[in-house]
């Protein structure tokens, strides 16, 4: 493009960064204003422009207008100003645009694909201008963070996500697509919603949602190869595990909620047994949330536990118990559980609530996954804090509003003693006179990393064991000065950084269990890594 359209296009504009020989070459003279400043100076005002405004969703909106805008500058954004910028286009207030995703709707950010587009996918697929894609990242909106079922609206996630791929892990914009497929919404106050964006109607189920699902495995396929990364996002659980199993043995996929939030976990818990001592085996596990999260999780500690004692996953899976909306899993509930929950059913007497659960099973760590807020109580918090010296207590529940508890409740109700960190970012909270920092409990941390590493090995499928390697790599990132003032998890500042690690951790391991296709592979796959990294610096238009 050249002239007014290469403003109008956010993949070349510069905005006021053009060069006068830009502007004599590309038609632009008399466009502009006669100054031409530097991107640094574009970041700086846009910074204080963003932080006039006190609501989150403006800031949010002022984001999403930049990369509609100017691309480069809105990732320089994101990457130089991480930690101020990740709750902005990511948890928690990504969670409000979708709940309002049809009132602030202007731009199409990714493709929708409903019932209506049923047949016509291969089509739809060319609809989009980019066709090099290596990263997709799908929906349909059925259990988005916390918030339930927000249908068409669950579009702000995938777009979310993979503005993380490429500020996180410098995997390039045009290779990354946001996918949202529409099959109806069961929540009522969408379907009376007038600015409702989606079908108006109810979920399809059974056959129809299968068969939707499966022409847009095919399709995707077909029209981006088989090393396209297809990474399944807020689905409910009755459908993800099956589509999960479905697919992976014919298509490079991963469910961030269930695989991606088990790695940061147990990177963080790995990280934690430095302050508290002891093997992961010689803890005890409770969960409150038994679905994707809370079952995920606790299937990647019993495998590394297994992986350290030699005992087999049976025997290490009795460590961890787990409470859903009825109470302890139990024996005794057996034949009414989903089939992710069996596993996680020993034999105890029946307990009907989380503070009892917590007084019978004395846990060490305790883990929300519930995206139920205000469920970590004071009772609770008070009762791991009697029989732990430091208590590890994870509130991993997104949005904020639905964090199991706040810092502030965990620091005040443990008297300062419990290891927190949770799905959304709290401030630091000062208790006692002392400042304490938590970390965040996010698969972010996670998820750009492991899809640079498949991206760069070329890899063909998703491992467990690559999921512990991207664990390992993240918790090796954690410095004795985070650990002592409380952080499980390295700062958000130095992603890119520890990303590139866990792509050549994961990298590494898919050379080494045979599945990556990249060959030879490269020597130094950290510095591999860095280099197939994106760059949001301007490029010299002649
Ligand atoms: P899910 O599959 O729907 O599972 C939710 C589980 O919580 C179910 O077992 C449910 O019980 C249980 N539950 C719900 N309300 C409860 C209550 N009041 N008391 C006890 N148990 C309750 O959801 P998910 O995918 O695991 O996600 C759960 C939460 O984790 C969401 O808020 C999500 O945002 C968050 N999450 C965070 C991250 C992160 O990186 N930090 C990653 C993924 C997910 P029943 O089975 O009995 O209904
Ligand atoms: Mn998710």
């Amino acid at each position: 493009a050249s002239g007014y359209p290469l403003l109008r296009d956010p993949h070349y504009n510069k905005g006021l960064a053009f060069t006068e020989k830009e502007k004599d070459a590309h038609y632009l003279r008399g466009l502009l204003p006669p100054v031409v400043v530097s991107q640094e100076l574009q970041v700086k005002k846009m910074m204080a422009n963003i932080r006039q405004y006190q609501v989150p969703l403006q800031r949010y909106m002022a984001m999403m207008d930049l990369q509609e805008r100017n691309e480069r500058l809105f990732y320089k954004l994101l990457i130089d100003h991480v930690e101020e910028l990740l709750p902005v286009v990511y948890t928690p207030t990504v969670g409000e645009a979708c709940q309002k995703y049809g009132s602030i709707f202007r731009q199409p950010q990714g493709l929708f694909i409903s019932l209506k587009e049923k047949g016509k996918i291969l089509e739809v697929l060319k609809n989009w201008p980019q066709q090099k894609i290596q990263v997709i990242v799908v929906t349909d909106g059925e259990r988005i963070l916390g918030l339930g079922d927000l249908g068409c609206q669950g579009m702000g996630i995938p777009v979310g996500k993979l503005s993380l791929y490429t500020a996180l892990g410098g995997i390039r914009p045009s290779a990354c697509l946001p996918v949202t497929i529409d099959v109806g919404t069961n929540n009522e106050k969408l379907l009376n919603d007038e600015f409702y964006i989606g079908l108006r109607q109810r979920r399809a189920t059974g056959k129809e949602y299968a068969e939707l699902i499966d022409e847009f495995m095919s399709a995707v396929k077909q029209t981006y190869g088989e090393k396209v990364l297809i990474q399944f996002e807020d689905f409910a659980n009755h459908n993800a595990f099956d589509l999960l199993a479905k697919y992976g043995p014919t298509h490079l996929v991963f469910n961030d909620d269930i695989q991606g939030t088990a790695s940061v976990v147990l990177a963080g818990l790995i990280a934690a047994l430095k302050l508290v001592g002891g093997t992961l085996a010689e803890h005890t596990f409770l969960f409150l949330g038994a679905g994707e999260a809370g079952t995920g999780i606790a299937e990647l500690i019993a495998l590394e536990m297994s992986k350290q004692t030699g005992a087999p996953v049976d025997e290490t899976r009795k460590k961890i118990w787990m409470v859903d909306s009825k109470g302890l899993i139990t024996r005794s509930r057996m034949e009414g559980l989903q089939h992710f929950k069996r596993p996680w059913a020993h034999e105890h007497e029946p307990v009907t609530n989380l503070v009892d659960a917590v007084k019978a099973i004395k846990p060490t760590v305790l883990i929300g996954s519930s995206g139920a807020g205000r469920t970590f109580t004071k009772e609770v918090v008070e009762a791991m804090a009697t029989f732990n010296e430091k208590p590890i207590v994870l509130a991993l529940s997104n949005p904020t509003s639905q964090s199991e508890c706040t810092a502030e409740e965990a620091y005040m109700w443990s008297e300062g003693r419990a290891i927190f960190a949770s799905g959304s970012p709290f401030d630091p909270v000062e208790y006692d006179g002392k400042v304490y920092a938590s970390g965040q409990a996010n698969n972010a941390y996670i998820f750009p990393g492991l899809g640079l590493g498949l991206i760069i090995s070329g890899a063909i499928r998703v491992h467990d064991d690559m999921l512990l390697a991207a664990s390992e790599a993240l918790a090796a990132q954690v410095t004795e000065e985070n650990l002592e003032s409380g952080l499980i998890y390295p700062p958000f500042s130095n992603i890119r950084k520890i990303s590139a690690k866990i792509a050549a951790d994961v990298a590494a391991k898919a050379y080494e269990l045979g599945l990556a296709t990249r060959l030879p592979q490269p020597e130094n796959l950290v510095a591999y890594a860095e280099s197939c990294m994106y760059s949001p610096a301007y490029r010299c238009y002649r």
